[in-house]
């Protein structure tokens, strides 16, 4: 594939020609950094979350299911810290007006002095091969220890002017790394400026102060203020987690990056309630419970990398994401958060309600501590969708593009066509698509040539194509199309839901 910004712009334009991915309201020019889900990735999405909610929910006999409301009493997010903390460093450039965050930009910077290291190893493995120690060169190359002296530095500065509140400080660290506007070149900074991203909005019809409300920023304060509802109804002992996948919203500063961030999007979450003191054990646990369930989507190992925050967020005493190798690079996928009991005892203290459990095993009382695992379920389908489009090139000279999603994930399990629209074709593939429509998303199509129709179906990531030509109707065979391998079987039609539930079936990526 061409070079990563190109990957990005053709993953859009495909979004948007197969209906996966529309801008908001775009007849009105679309609202920025909002998106809505077409015909087909509405199917997609949907696929991941029930994929997702398999693997927390029904896998963990632990694990329970929670929908709550976006909006929450206003007091929620004076306690959770929301109010007060939840915002984000701010620069303008004064000569593009163009707005940025200030960590994301010294975020940026070190991932290029990163880049240049991983540039030299690259060049040492193809110089030398096998005789290369990649070990011993990271360890001792002066360029290497340099680099990463550098990168050590600007982190070590960014986190003390951040845990100091020292906007200035951080302005200094953008000025004194030469750091540059990318639309328009300069290095003439505003200052640094924090910015809430919570959205606010009204309840009831009198407008005064008392009646202002948030639309929830994250989703897991829902589960929060209802864990003992869940634990006492559920009859749920520690350690047990709730589920939930829904909407969250957040101002974001710099939106330009398709559905990797966005205003309105998708979290799903899980809180792990558990004993204090035990909450390290179980934050590793799920780091790896977390990077297996991706790995089992099978994709390419190359695209995962772990990240632990040197900066931690005001509820964590550990944090560590799971970064994707995205269109646009290495950015954050997951986010796996130990959140010690902060988020239950503002709770705690702003209620006034006692939001302890009484451990049967130890015969005490506490409040649990907390380890979350949070994805988003966009950034999830960006992952997914970017990781499968791939253009080949044909034996033939011709070329195609295929979206090689997971096959139990993909829109479309099964396309049915007929060979023509003759000789009863059509009716025999109807009575096909009749019978596997219980169980499967299928599409029946009997338009253009049957080439066409087989691309219009890689395109949107079909695993099968099933035909139905002149034998099938002397001898009630047909034949099944695989995506990848555009390989055609012959096969009985009595066989068809046998293959099809063998190979759509997500028992094997789950266990
Ligand atoms: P970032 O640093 O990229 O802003 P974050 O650390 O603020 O993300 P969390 O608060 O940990 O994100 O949220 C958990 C997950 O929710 C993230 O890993 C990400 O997948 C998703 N997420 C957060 N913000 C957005 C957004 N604006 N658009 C889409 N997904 C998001």
């Amino acid at each position: 594939m061409a070079n990563k910004e190109d990957n990005l712009k053709k993953i859009i334009s495909h979004s948007k020609e197969y209906g996966f991915v529309f801008q908001s309201s775009e007849i009105y020019d679309g609202l920025s950094a909002v998106y809505d889900y077409g015909q087909m990735g509405a199917e997609l999405k949907k696929n991941i979350k029930d994929y997702w909610w398999k693997a927390m929910v029904g896998m963990n006999e632990n694990i329970v299911g929670l929908d709550a409301s976006i909006f929450m009493h206003p007091t929620t997010w004076k306690a959770s810290g929301h109010v007060d903390a939840f915002s984000d460093p701010l620069i303008d450039n004064k000569d593009s007006n163009k707005r940025y965050r200030a960590d994301v930009l010294i975020e940026e910077h070190v991932e290029k002095i990163r880049l240049k290291t991983e540039k030299d190893v690259a060049k040492g493995i193809k110089r030398f091969g096998d005789d290369f120690d990649e070990e011993q060169f990271r360890a001792t190359n002066p360029n290497v220890l340099r680099n990463q002296a550098k990168i050590d530095d600007i982190n070590a500065r960014f986190k003390a002017a951040m845990d100091n509140d020292d906007l200035a400080a951080v302005k200094a660290l953008i000025e004194d790394l030469g750091i540059a506007c990318a639309i328009s070149g300069s290095k003439n900074w505003t200052d640094v400026k924090q910015f809430n991203l919570m959205f606010s909005t009204e309840i009831g019809s009198v407008a005064d102060a008392a009646n202002t409300i948030y639309l929830r920023p994250e989703t897991a304060q829902g589960i929060f203020v209802n864990y003992l509802n869940v634990q006492k109804t559920g009859r749920m002992k520690i350690p047990f987690g709730i589920a939930q996948i829904g909407k969250a919203f957040r101002n974001e500063i710099v939106a330009r990056q398709f559905i990797f961030r966005m205003r309105e999007f998708e979290q799903m979450e899980m809180q792990f309630f558990v004993r204090p003191g035990q909450e390290m054990k179980w934050y590793e646990h799920w780091k790896a419970e977390r990077v297996k369930w991706h790995k089992s989507l099978g994709i390419d190992e190359k695209y995962y990398r772990f990240h632990d925050h040197i900066k931690l967020a005001h509820y964590a005493n550990a944090a560590s994401d799971i970064e994707f190798d995205f269109p646009m690079g290495f950015k954050e996928l997951e986010g796996i958060h130990s959140r010690t009991d902060f988020d239950l005892k503002q709770h705690e203290e702003h209620s006034g309600k006692k939001l302890q459990y009484f451990d049967p095993e130890i015969n005490e009382s506490y409040v649990p501590y907390v380890v979350e695992t949070s994805v988003g379920l966009d950034r999830t389908f960006l992952a997914i969708l970017s990781a499968a489009y791939t253009e080949e090139k044909l034996e033939n000279d011709t070329e195609r593009v295929v979206l090689k999603l997971p096959a139990f994930l993909a829109p479309v399990k099964v396309a049915i066509m007929p060979l023509t629209k003759k000789d009863g074709m059509p009716e025999k593939a109807r009575e096909i698509f009749n019978n596997l429509k219980f169980e499967y998303n299928c599409q029946y199509d009997e338009k253009d040539a049957p080439g066409k129709r087989y691309r219009r179906q890689d395109a949107i990531g079909t695993p099968f194509c099933i035909m139905v030509d002149h034998q099938t109707l002397e001898d009630n065979t047909i034949t099944i199309r695989d995506r990848d391998t555009m390989e055609q079987e012959r096969v009985a039609i009595d066989k068809v839901e046998g293959i099809l539930k063998e190979k759509l079936d997500i028992r094997k990526a789950l266990s």
